[in-house]
């Protein structure tokens, strides 16, 4: 049984899918205005987490993820590097390069990209207007000089529901009616917001025209509530993922926006924590943040070490980075490695460690737990062929490529095996001087020998 902490009841759940065998996830993913850093690539390693747990329960899973094109930080930056002229096709070519970066990132720490629908804003701005002109003529919705606001106070009246996710009572002394034009704003400037913002000045020419809602471009939060109305059919998304501080206001508005058109939005809202550095959430606009290729080329790390560092805490915890603990990781990781490469191909697995790994990430994505399970295995009296069979197994969950890293070390180059053979012929002659010096060559090849009652061990060095 599969247990994850809904946000919005905040309350460990046991998950059912709306349909048999199949679940509709939803990921809020990158604005690509800039490089990813790897806060947020945290979250997507933990989006990735949650697919590949599903997918180990048996579940098949439609994947969705959307990727932010147009809103503020876009088009700013699109304007900077085009000038007052820039249009809509310098907005998709400007953004192209940070989707493309965040598409090489993702592949190096080993998401489940083939599985990923990515949807971008920009390919469905028709459907936005045609979504906004529906929440208009409910009445959820009303049009200003300086665009479309959504009514915070009809939907409360008639759902009483808004900000459910930040808290049961979080409108109660509330003043209603003020608006907000900017996509990002805090819970002390709670306000209609805006789901279509009319042509400004600094938008340059990006803009769309539309009869009713006139020349404008869409607010950011309306995207999400779009994507997942065309992507689930106007069906209730079962899991809906992001990091904690889309909570309020972007997750808190998605659902206002969709319930007047069809409700439940969503039925498990979770949400990862963050990344800090020095004990602060890593944020471009702190000027604190690094991005994958800074620690690949600081430490020549394998990026994997990055994914291995954050599954050794659990997703809603915070994590401190610390190039001590990243490199703890990747040493980590090294040992797992050197220790499988001595494993004979796999053959049945060790039933009690599969269900203790079970257990760990079938409890709300225990990844520490399942980590210590990993370790508790490969120190467990199971013979190599059993303990690389269910360590296999684990790695459909972790994705740290254990199966490319064993079949890559049993490639033993000649040169090797002709010192083997040498080593073995003086050990039987009790020749221990030479012996000795042919462990150190094997050594020096980057493996590692260690003797056995019969025979040897042989160890790839990561
Ligand atoms: P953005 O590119 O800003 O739209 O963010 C993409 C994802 O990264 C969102 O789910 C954010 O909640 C998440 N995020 C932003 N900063 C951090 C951080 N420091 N740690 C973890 N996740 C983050
Ligand atoms: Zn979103």
């Amino acid at each position: 049984m599969l247990k994850l902490y809904n946000s919005l009841t905040r309350k460990l759940e046991e998950f059912q899918p709306t349909k048999k065998n199949q679940v509709g996830l939803y990921t809020c993913g990158p604005t690509v205005y800039n490089y990813q850093h790897i806060g947020n690539l945290r979250s997507s390693i933990f989006a990735d987490l949650l697919f590949r747990t599903l997918n180990y329960n048996g579940l098949k899973v439609k994947w969705v993820m959307n990727i932010t094109d147009i809103d503020d930080k876009t088009i700013k930056n699109t304007t900077i590097e085009y000038g007052p002229q820039a249009n809509v096709a310098n907005l998709r070519t400007f953004t192209d390069r940070y989707l493309n970066a965040f598409k090489e990132d993702i592949k190096k720490i080993n998401l489940s990209i083939k599985s990923v629908k990515f949807i971008r804003v920009l390919d469905v701005v028709d459907e936005i207007k045609h979504f906004i002109k529906s929440l208009i003529k409910k009445g959820y919705a009303y049009k200003t000089a300086d665009g479309v606001y959504f009514n915070i106070e009809k939907y409360q009246q008639n759902f009483g529901d808004y900000g459910k996710l930040v808290g049961e009572n979080f409108l109660k002394g509330q003043k209603l009616g003020v608006r907000v034009r900017v996509d990002e704003y805090d819970k002390e400037n709670l306000s209609d917001f805006a789901l279509w913002k009319a042509k400004e000045e600094d938008d340059a020419n990006i803009f769309w025209e539309n009869a009713e809602l006139g020349r404008g471009r869409p607010g950011w939060h309306i995207e999400c509530s779009v994507i997942n109305y065309i992507a689930f059919k106007s069906s209730t998304t079962d899991i809906h993922t992001g990091g904690v501080d889309l909570i309020f206001p972007h997750h808190t508005n998605e659902i206002a926006q969709t319930q007047p058109i069809y409700k439940p939005f969503v039925n498990y809202w979770l949400h990862g924590e963050h990344l800090l550095v020095a004990g602060e959430k890593m944020a471009k606009s702190k000027g604190n943040v690094y991005v994958l290729d800074d620690l690949i080329k600081k430490l020549n790390i394998n990026p994997l070490a990055f994914r291995y560092l954050i599954l050794t805490s659990h997703y809603r915890s915070k994590l401190n980075f610390t190039w001590e603990s990243l490199q703890a990781a990747q040493n980590a990781l090294n040992n797992l490695y050197t220790e499988i490469s001595a494993y004979e191909k796999p053959k049945i697995g060790c039933a009690e460690y599969e269900q203790n790994f079970l257990e760990a990430i079938n409890n709300d994505l225990d990844t520490p737990k399942a980590l210590a399970v990993v370790w508790d295995l490969i120190r467990s009296d199971y013979p190599g062929h059993a303990k690389l069979q269910s360590l296999l197994k684990f790695d459909k969950v972790l994705g740290l490529k254990l199966r490319e890293t064993w079949k890559a070390s049993q490639k033993i180059p000649a040169t090797l095996k002709k010192l083997l053979t040498a080593r073995e012929q003086a050990r039987a002659a009790k020749d221990f001087q030479k012996s000795d010096d042919l462990r150190h060559q094997i050594e020096s090849q980057g493996f590692i020998i260690e003797d056995l009652s019969h025979g040897y061990r042989l160890k790839k060095k990561f």
